[in-house]
């Protein structure tokens, strides 16, 4: 197992860092357990990666189902040879297409967190449960 192991010395293993209780809400901190290291890396928190993942999902439902029916109003008018102006739906789908690319940025950037969060917390309780293992013993 080396998932946890320092990136920046290679030697040390990151563990959870107790911070000040006054600010550990947002995000949460392993620092490398070589004292000549001290290497940090922080990770978001639950709430911010939930928000993240929860309000682009929503969002990106709401703007895609704005797209569809615009692009159906769209697909009537040309049907229908319509005088109604094309302008409107067009500027509500690329707008709805500008807000599809922003939240699926924004998922992204949750869904990385929360990968980044498993392995944080795995590498966590590994080090917990498998304190005294050689790391020969390890089967990887
Ligand atoms: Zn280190």
């Amino acid at each position: 197992m080396s998932a946890y192991r320092c990136r920046k010395c290679e030697t040390g293993v990151l563990q959870p860092y107790i911070k000040e209780s006054f600010d550990t809400e947002n995000t949460e901190i392993f620092i490398c357990s070589n004292p000549k290291c001290r290497h940090r890396t922080v990770i978001p928190s639950a709430v911010i990666v939930i928000s993240q993942i929860l309000s682009s999902f929503m969002g990106g439902l709401f703007a895609a189902y704005l797209f569809i029916q615009q692009l159906s109003v769209f697909v009537t008018i040309i049907q229908l040879r319509s005088d109604a102006s094309i302008t409107k739906p067009i500027l509500l789908m690329s707008i709805s297409m500008v807000f599809l690319v922003g939240l699926g940025y924004t998922l992204m950037v949750g869904l990385d967190g929360l990968s980044r969060r498993r392995l944080f917390q795995k590498a966590a309780e590994n080090q917990v449960y498998h304190a005294h293992d050689d790391e020969s013993s390890e089967t990887h």
